[in-house]
């Protein structure tokens, strides 16, 4: 079985703890590869390694247009091993190598945008209102970044951290879910191969328990990047707060999904089962809400069930299928558990809802079927907290106003979708709905230019765009007396 090492100061180490945990394989259940349990010992090696990269050596020196260069270079590097990153995040987190292969083709983007961005933030001289002063600012890296990411779609959001963060000039510690640790150690050898400095970028895998608050917590330690659940957001914001450290939070979704009786139906049900069905529901974006007009629910509904009840489920590596397993056993749990909350609430079951029992999902994976609720009440539990898996509720709504009522009636607030051929509506709702991604006749879409985060329990914070580089920068003013 292969056997993974921590990376720390450019070298690939064996955890202070001697101890490794197995990581297994979604689609078979099986352990496939070997995790280093790192603990604070190594977190404190790690953490002391990115501080003297940061404060002297090759990487302090580098002006950001050579920064910008090795971004570039690892970002060719990407594209050069996508095939094989993508097959082990298969293999890890059991998503689609259909779907995987598009991310990691499309990952480079964020180091070539954020490699080009390097050299073009610069501060400005100030039009001062005291005489025989000359002022400017001066945009400067926070320090030593810790990145924490969950297991749906590790090597992403490592892009969406780690890019902005060292164009900025940073230097990283991260540490990827216990679940979904093997792409990102992989990851971590590229760097070398570009030609980072030691102590850049280090990775330090572990349990969230034990590696994390030692992570967020350390005294050298200037920012957190988070993304994960609210529950594990809330405990890093309080330990931030306490230890005075920026912090930014990308954490779950509610999302509605809004079809109005003008939309294009055929593509609108397309836009519902990706919404909710693609990475098996484990996307923080997810359309977990289908919020129908009473005049076209029934026919929707007819034509939602019919195209659901043909996906094909299986081998995640297999180009074919079309939903696969869901990603860990406690999460398995999780959904099966819902389910069966959403039947003792009432919800009305009109498809799936209960383990997959096919002969191509084989025996040892955690499959579950494609589940679609019907007559869902807003203020259900299946409506209000986020299931991370294959679960759609439908909610039923009058006109204009009752849906953005319903859209906006949750406690989170990242993404929506509107579905009508009525611009004017379009607007109007993309102005009502409290999301931070809101999109018109399409799901799904990001991209390294578009700004991306939460309203209100959904995060703190912008990931994606120009202004993500901000979040890794402080501003200093300097004065000068003639
Ligand atoms: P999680 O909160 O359980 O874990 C996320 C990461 O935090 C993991 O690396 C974990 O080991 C670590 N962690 C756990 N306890 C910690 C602690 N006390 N201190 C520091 N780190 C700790 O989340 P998950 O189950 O891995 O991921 C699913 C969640 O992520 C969902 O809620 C989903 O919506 C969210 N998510 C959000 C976005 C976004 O961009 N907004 C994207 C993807 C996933």
């Amino acid at each position: 079985m292969k056997r993974y090492q921590l990376k720390i100061g450019g070298k690939s180490v064996d955890p202070a703890s001697g101890d490794w945990f197995q990581t297994q394989n979604p689609f078979t259940g099986e352990a496939w590869a070997e995790i280093p349990r790192g603990t604070s010992a190594d977190v404190d090696i790690a953490v002391n390694a990115a501080h003297d990269a940061f404060i002297s050596g090759p990487w302090h020196e580098m002006t950001a247009s050579q920064r910008g260069l090795l971004l570039h270079r690892l970002g060719d590097l990407i594209a050069r091993d996508a095939r094989k990153l993508a097959e082990t995040e298969v293999r890890d987190n059991g998503k689609l190598i259909a779907e995987m292969q598009g991310q990691l083709n499309y990952l480079p983007q964020w180091f070539y945008y954020y490699g080009g961005l390097a050299d073009k933030i610069h501060g400005a001289t100030l039009p001062l209102d005291k005489k025989g002063y000359f002022c400017f600012t001066r945009h400067e890296p926070l320090g030593v970044v810790a990145a924490i990411t969950p297991w749906n779609s590790p090597l992403m959001l490592l892009g969406w951290k780690v890019a902005p963060a060292l164009a900025g000039g940073c230097t990283v510690v991260i540490k990827p879910s216990e679940f979904t640790s093997a792409s990102t150690l992989e990851l971590a050898d590229l760097f070398d191969e570009a030609g980072f400095p030691p102590g850049v970028f280090n990775v330090v895998t572990g349990y969230g328990k034990d590696v994390g608050p030692a992570l967020v917590e350390h005294p050298l330690v200037q920012k957190i990047t988070f993304t994960g659940s609210d529950q594990t957001g809330r405990v890093i914001n309080e330990q931030a707060a306490r230890h005075l450290k920026h912090s930014s939070l990308e954490l779950g979704g509610k999302s509605p999904n809004i079809v109005f009786e003008s939309a294009d139906l055929e593509q609108a049900v397309f836009g519902a089962i990706s919404g909710i069905f693609a990475a098996t529901g484990q996307t923080c974006i997810a359309g977990s809400r289908l919020l129908l007009q009473d005049s076209i629910y029934d026919e929707f509904v007819e034509k939602l069930l019919a195209l659901a009840a043909t996906a094909r489920m299986g081998d995640p590596m297999d180009p074919d299928t079309q939903v696969g397993p869901v990603t860990t056993p406690p999460q398995y749990q999780k959904v099966l558990e819902y389910i069966d909350i959403a039947k003792q609430e009432g919800a009305r079951l009109l498809l799936g809802g209960k383990p997959a029992d096919r002969p191509e999902c084989g025996s040892g994976g955690w499959f579950v079927e494609p589940t679609i609720f019907g007559d869902v009440d807003n203020s259900m539990r299946i409506a209000q907290e986020e299931v991370f898996g294959p679960v759609l509720s439908i909610i039923r709504f009058k006109d204009e106003a009752d849906a953005v009522q319903i859209a906006n009636d949750v406690r989170f607030g990242l993404a929506a979708a509107v579905w009508t051929s009525d611009m004017a509506q379009a607007l109007r709702m993309t102005e009502k709905l409290r999301a931070g991604t809101v999109w018109v006749n399409t799901y799904r879409a990001v991209s390294f230019m578009a700004p991306f985060g939460g309203y209100k329990d959904s995060g703190l914070g912008r990931e994606n765009g120009m202004d993500a580089i901000k979040e890794f920068l402080q501003t200093k003013s300097v004065w000068l007396n003639s």
